[in-house]
């Protein structure tokens, strides 16, 4: 059984009400990025909970950064602004060396470094990560890099990005997940020699960006482990990602649904409170039940993880069943909410498009439905 972390959520809760509603429309407004919210965040420690001691965090299980992320959420604010260095710094811990790990996780753990950029998806790859186009090339002491990613987000707001290329071009007879590297990026030296980053506008406040290299050098040094292995690498970091992402819709969820609650109870019309007729109830308590099963099914991948375990099967299960989850929350409490559910004022159409974004990313939910089909049921491969 994992804790419960009462005393971190009351202490991330007391954090999250310096930035209430106002303060996320009008970044929202504006596409601007919620720098004091993150900076807080991380002077206060909590975007370094999973770094070890000795490198400076608080070295906690997975379960007490997944607390972290939902309490953000739960308290209607946006951790997609820095959920990324929780679970990108996983792969420099466990397959950095001695002296990666030495220079980057202490400045990552105080705050002098963010590494908030994860540049794995292409143009014209998209969910086929092994179909990526962007090489590195070894000249002399630097890889050179050339490419293009996309959806690369808060890369303007990181210092650092750990970076997928492929390093060994693809021949016939070798696998296409074969070949690719993870490569740290220096961006602070890096913007404006070889590297441009463009700015996408989303649906929501998301502070993502194209990032396009043009033979950009890096010091080979800033390989992370074994060159070719990068998949792998990246794979291994994806259940607590899915996991951590599973916490956050959560978050959102339980957000949602007290949101609902209050307006039924308060709002009155017919001289009775909405809240009143089963039409409005039922939608809330429904989004609730499955809000709950998916909660447990968390805590499932959560327990299995910090067991040692691969719960990829659980980790993906309870990514797709807390953002279903969530967006259930979020469509039933802008019917509850009815005009107002439009309304900037009331957050509610703000939160429902940050949480439609869980559909789709990191991972989206057809491609969890085919690994279960295929892994766990032993259906045949469909793609
Ligand atoms: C706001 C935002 C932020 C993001 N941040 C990052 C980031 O920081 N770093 C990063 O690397 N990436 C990031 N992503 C990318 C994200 O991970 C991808 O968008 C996602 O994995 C889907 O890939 P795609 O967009 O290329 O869709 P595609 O792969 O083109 O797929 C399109 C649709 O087809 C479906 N589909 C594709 N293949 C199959 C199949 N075989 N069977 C059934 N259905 C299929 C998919 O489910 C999807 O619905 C972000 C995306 C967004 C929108």
């Amino acid at each position: 059984m994992t804790q419960d972390y009462s005393d971190l959520r009351a202490a991330v809760t007391k954090l999250c009400a310096k930035y209430p509603g106002e303060y996320w429309r009008a970044l929202d407004r504006d596409m601007a990025y919620p720098t004091e919210f993150v900076n807080d965040l991380t002077k206060s420690g909590w975007l370094a909970v999973l770094i070890p001691e000795e490198f400076g965090g608080a070295g906690l299980p997975l379960s007490a950064a997944a607390a972290v992320l939902e309490e953000v959420q739960a308290q209607g604010c946006n951790g997609a602004a820095c959920h990324a260095q929780m679970y990108t710094m996983g792969t420099l811990l466990r397959h950095g060396s001695q002296a990666q790990k030495e220079t980057y996780l202490p400045k990552i753990a105080s705050g002098e470094l963010r590494l908030q950029a994860f540049g794995v998806t292409e143009p014209s790859s998209g969910t086929d990560t092994g179909a990526l186009k962007t090489t590195a090339k070894i000249d002399g002491d630097d890889f050179v890099i050339n490419g293009q990613k996309i959806w690369t987000s808060r890369a303007e707001h990181s210092d650092l990005m750990l970076l997928l290329a492929r390093t060994t071009p693809l021949h016939d007879g070798m696998k296409k997940t074969h070949g690719l590297s993870v490569i740290l990026v220096d961006m602070r030296t890096a913007v404006g020699n070889g590297l441009t980053l463009r700015p996408i506008r989303t649906m929501m406040n998301h502070a993502t960006t194209e990032v396009f290299f043009d033979n950009l050098r890096v010091p080979r040094e800033n390989l992370i482990g074994e060159e070719g292995k990068g998949f792998r690498y990246i794979l291994s970091g994806m259940n607590a990602e899915r996991i951590l992402i599973a916490a956050e819709c959560i978050g959102d969820a339980k957000w949602f649904t007290k949101k609902s609650v209050d307006y039924a109870n308060d709002r009155k019309v017919f001289d009775r409170p909405i809240g009143q007729n089963q039409g409005v109830q039922f939608p809330i308590a429904k989004a609730f039940a499955n809000m709950r099963a998916a909660e447990l099914m968390v805590a499932e991948a959560l327990r299995l993880f910090e067991a040692g375990e691969n719960p990829g099967a659980e980790a993906n299960m309870a990514k797709m069943l807390a953002a279903d989850a969530s967006f259930e929350a979020a469509n039933a409490c802008v019917q509850t909410h009815g005009g107002f559910g439009f309304a900037e004022e009331y957050d509610v159409e703000r939160k429902f498009r940050e949480t439609r974004l869980y559909q789709v990313a990191p991972i989206s939910t057809n491609l969890i439905l085919s690994y279960l089909a295929e892994h766990v049921l032993g259906l045949p491969r469909s793609y």
